[in-house]
């Protein structure tokens, strides 16, 4: 960038960079986390039968029908629902909708990598606050920073673990601000807040149909909470952030699909422990993971992602985890692709 372009840049992104991460194509890629079984069926089915007023018209506003379908899903009603351009549009919505430039936002470490990047770009001064040394979540130092909003995410990505239910009750009884719980892997979790989230007034969960519903690419995030935090939420977030394309797909997969989204999330209740079997048969130890990848600690884990890409297989490489030290994260799939990931690793390894 030249010199006269960054005066006309905002003073507090000039030290924001860009979320890149390593996506070069790869014959494998097990490094986002999504459904690597494809797309659900009824969903493929609408998608290849979009209409022409669906792309040469706006989609609804709000993405009322969604929204009732997702209420239903969810065991709430409608009026608790915001939908958005996946769930880091939402996020960001809510983070922008309950602080002012200047507040803080108390996040879990290790966490979600995108909550300081959203921290920033919304003028917001982030808070790290260290897992427990069992990766629960530590309620107290979290309160103790008196943010305006505090984020959670259980299953925690990436560590792959839950917050307990007492530590997330602490945390909503002793806040005075908002509590954002991001449940993007709770499909394959065994606890939720989501049905509970409208009678706590000051809880928001957010959830997505990027990972269990294998909707990535047409990027359908929503929310769950009182009516009254959810309409301030859709202001910020804005209309038309649901394509038609989207909407329709979600729809056709929360009616038709919910069987095949449950036989995946068997799938991957299977693969995982076989997984862990495996890399414990190899020498190492996993996270116990209630997600639909594991968290493998090893040491120079950015080297050892960097030549499993050059055999084919990408995986997520992080470094220095808070608590863990390097790690790799794997996401679970089918065998055929959990097996060609083992063999990589265990060559990367000897070498
Ligand atoms: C993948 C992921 C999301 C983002 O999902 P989108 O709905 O695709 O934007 C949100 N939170 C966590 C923790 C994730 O891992």
């Amino acid at each position: 960038m030249t010199g006269s372009t960054l005066d006309l840049v905002r003073e507090s992104y000039r030290a924001i960079s860009l979320y890149a991460p390593d996506r070069a194509p790869c014959a494998i890629d097990l490094s986002d986390n999504t459904n690597l079984w494809g797309v659900p069926p009824s969903a493929d089915a609408a998608i290849r039968q979009v209409a022409q007023p669906s792309i040469t018209r706006y989609p609804p506003l709000y993405a009322a029908e969604l929204k009732a379908a997702l209420a239903a899903y969810a065991g709430v009603a409608p009026e608790n629902v915001v939908t958005g351009c996946g769930s880091d549009d939402v996020l960001d919505s809510a983070i922008r909708a309950f602080a002012e430039p200047g507040d803080a936002i108390a996040y879990p470490e290790p966490s979600f990598a995108m909550i300081p990047l959203f921290a920033r770009m919304n003028g917001l001064e982030g808070v790290a606050v260290r897992l427990t040394p069992e990766l629960d979540i530590d309620a107290e130092g979290l309160l103790a920073t008196k943010a305006r909003v505090i984020y959670v995410c259980s299953p925690n990505n990436p560590t792959g673990t839950s917050t307990s239910r007492p530590a997330m009750e602490a945390v909503i009884a002793g806040t005075s601000g908002i509590v954002i719980l991001d449940e993007a892997y709770a499909e394959f979790g065994n606890d939720t807040w989501v049905s509970e989230a409208p009678s706590h007034g000051r809880l928001l969960v957010v959830r997505t149909m990027s990972k269990a519903f294998g909707l990535a690419g047409l990027r359908i995030g929503y929310a769950v909470g009182d009516p009254a935090i959810v309409a301030e939420v859709e202001k910020s977030r804005g209309p038309y952030k649901v394509s038609r394309m989207g909407e329709l797909a979600a729809l056709a997969a929360l009616g038709n699909d919910l069987d095949w989204v449950r036989a995946r999330i068997a799938d991957v209740h299977e693969k995982r422990d076989r997984l862990r079997r495996e890399l414990m048969a190899l020498g190492l130890s996993s996270i116990p993971s209630d997600a639909n990848f594991v968290l493998v600690p090893m040491p120079d884990a950015l080297a050892i992602a960097r030549r499993m890409r050059t055999l084919g297989v990408a995986v997520r490489p992080f470094s220095g985890l808070a608590g863990i030290g390097d790690a790799l994260r794997i996401t679970i799939g089918p065998w055929s692709q959990m097996q060609p990931a083992l063999d990589a690793l265990r060559e990367c390894l000897c070498s």
